[in-house]
């Protein structure tokens, strides 16, 4: 069973320290939210987990399995079974989504290890029936603009079909219509399992009305300042922030 480790992170972008020491362990099996009003580092804590250049780790340690993952290149990460679903590259003409879908599973498994054709086709036959989609999704091209509520699903397909150790979602659930959050929703839980954990990003305490969170972490500039258990997030939800921060003693 997986185990992400974060000790003390410190992550800055051009010069500017937005994370001051990150402490999370996220065990397979289990669910984190992380909840925090806007602009207080919840993003770059996923993108830095993944290794995005721009996000410069100035202190302290991730371990997956015990393995340093800051010394990981990119696709090193995504091979031990880190995943952050995956944005559009725009600029990738010609290329529809089964061929991504596809690229992105071997790139995981590695040269040599290539999943089949075949086999490939069939599962994502199941996965995107399982998420309600039109089979014509898999054929589209990525650059043919995917409308918000289809990219969500996409992410979640994408999702399933890596089937991660280390799941990140970030904001899956914005701009989703209540029935594209019930997919959403049904995928992640339907990947409920003890081999995989998940780090839920999020602003809204909607989605966790779906997704029920084993653990609720708020953060606030740069820091988790505050876990619970699912009640957490409802009373974030009643009473907004305001009262977090007038506990802790923060200003604006
Ligand atoms: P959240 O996801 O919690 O809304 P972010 O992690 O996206 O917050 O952003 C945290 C802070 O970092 C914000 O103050 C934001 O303005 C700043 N920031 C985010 N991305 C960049 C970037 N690419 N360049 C400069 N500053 C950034
Ligand atoms: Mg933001
Ligand atoms: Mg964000």
């Amino acid at each position: 069973s997986p185990k992400l480790t974060i000790n003390d992170l410190h992550v800055s972008i051009e010069e500017k320290e937005i994370l001051k020491g990150i402490d999370l362990e996220i065990n397979g099996g289990e669910i984190h939210a992380i909840m925090g009003p806007n602009g207080t580092g919840k993003s770059t804590l996923a993108q830095a987990l993944m290794g995005h250049p721009r996000y410069e780790v100035t202190g302290g340690q991730v371990h997956l399995d015990g393995e340093d993952v800051l010394e990981m290149e990119v696709d090193e990460r995504a091979r031990k079974g880190l995943f952050l679903a995956m944005q559009y590259p725009s600029e990738i003409n010609g290329v529809t989504n089964s061929d991504f879908l596809r690229s992105a599973i071997n790139a995981k498994r590695g040269e040599g290890n290539e999943v089949s054709i075949m086999k490939f086709m069939k599962q994502l036959d199941k996965k995107m029936d399982q998420l309600g989609m039109d089979e014509s999704f898999a054929n589209r091209y990525l650059n043919e603009g995917f409308s918000g509520g289809e990219k969500k699903r996409n992410e979640i397909l994408q999702l399933l079909m890596l089937e991660p150790r280390i799941a990140i979602l970030d904001e899956v659930d914005s701009g989703l219509d209540i029935d594209a959050l019930k997919v959403v929703a049904n995928g992640v839980n339907s990947m409920r399992n003890p081999d995989t954990g998940f780090l839920i990003i999020t602003h809204y305490q909607r989605l966790l009305n779906y997704i029920k969170p084993d653990y609720v972490h708020v953060v606030m500039q740069g820091r988790v300042v505050k876990s619970g258990g699912p009640e957490l997030a409802e009373r974030l939800e009643a009473e907004g922030y305001d009262w977090v921060k007038e506990e802790l003693g923060i200003e604006d």
